[in-house]
């Protein structure tokens, strides 16, 4: 699904000279997988994501998104390569001036579908997540755990393949966490290649999940077992 191929970033730095935020990284993201992603605040955890959703481009390497080589895929591709992936935020970014159902219903309104469509997926989004039946509320009337899975609706409502998770659980606790991870698990499960992001370490602890480890932009570890008191 996702590949990144001796990946490298730098980031010029005014007055001269760059940083190395990711180095000679390579990784494949299968469909149906669940993977954890982990490092230190400046390990390139962003970076990596950023190029996935080409918000930056690499320095080296190639990255491909479903089979598709990002080096390939100009500025009028980019909208194309977004719609394979969902991403969800740490404070989940729901607009508090309109319904549940609006929020949701915004990645397809901006990728112009027709609304009876919208309306059908939307719902799908909302049963999928539980919440079918908060779809007029606002979602300022909703729990942080709620107010989450409405945010992971609006990530999987156009059906991507991909699903990006940065901190998702990072406002939660435990007992939280565990109903956005098991329904991280239910996409998977569906044959979506799921990517979270966190510095979570008892999360991460919790779940056999394979891991990802990133210390200065090098990928330090990768996992498939379960860890035990990391
Ligand atoms: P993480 O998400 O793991 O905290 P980042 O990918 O944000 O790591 O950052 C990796 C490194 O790249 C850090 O040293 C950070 O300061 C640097 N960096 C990130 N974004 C930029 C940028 N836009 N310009 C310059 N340096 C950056
Ligand atoms: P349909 O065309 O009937 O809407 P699809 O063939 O696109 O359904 O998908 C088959 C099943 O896989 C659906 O029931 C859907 O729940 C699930 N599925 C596939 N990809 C995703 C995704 N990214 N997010 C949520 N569910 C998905």
């Amino acid at each position: 699904m996702i590949q990144l191929d001796r990946v490298s970033k730098r980031y010029p730095i005014p007055g001269g000279g760059g940083r190395d935020a990711l180095r000679q990284v390579s990784l494949t993201l299968p469909a149906g997988e669940l993977t954890f992603l982990t490092g230190h605040s400046g390990a390139g955890k962003s970076t990596l994501l950023k190029l996935i959703m080409m918000i930056e481009r690499p320095t080296a390497g190639e990255v491909l998104v479903d089979g598709v080589p990002l080096s390939t895929v100009g500025t009028s591709g980019i909208p194309y390569i977004r719609r394979k992936i969902g991403m969800v935020h740490q404070n989940h970014q729901l607009l508090f001036d309109r319904s549940v159902f609006d929020n949701v219903a915004l990645p397809l309104v901006i990728a112009g579908f027709p609304r009876a469509d919208i309306g059908k997926r939307v719902r799908a989004a909302l049963d999928k997540v539980g919440l079918l039946s908060k779809e007029k509320l606002n979602p300022v009337m909703l729990s942080g755990g709620e107010q989450q899975r409405i945010g992971i609706a609006r990530a999987v409502v156009n059906k991507p393949p991909l699903l990006l998770a940065d901190e998702p659980t990072g406002n939660l606790d435990p007992a939280l966490s565990a109903e956005i991870m098991d329904l991280f698990q239910d996409f998977a499960n569906v044959g979506v290649a799921v990517l979270i992001a966190t510095h979570d370490l008892s999360l991460i602890d919790r779940y056999d999940h394979r891991l990802l480890s990133l210390r200065d932009g090098r990928l330090v570890a990768d996992r498939e077992e379960p860890a035990h008191g990391a």
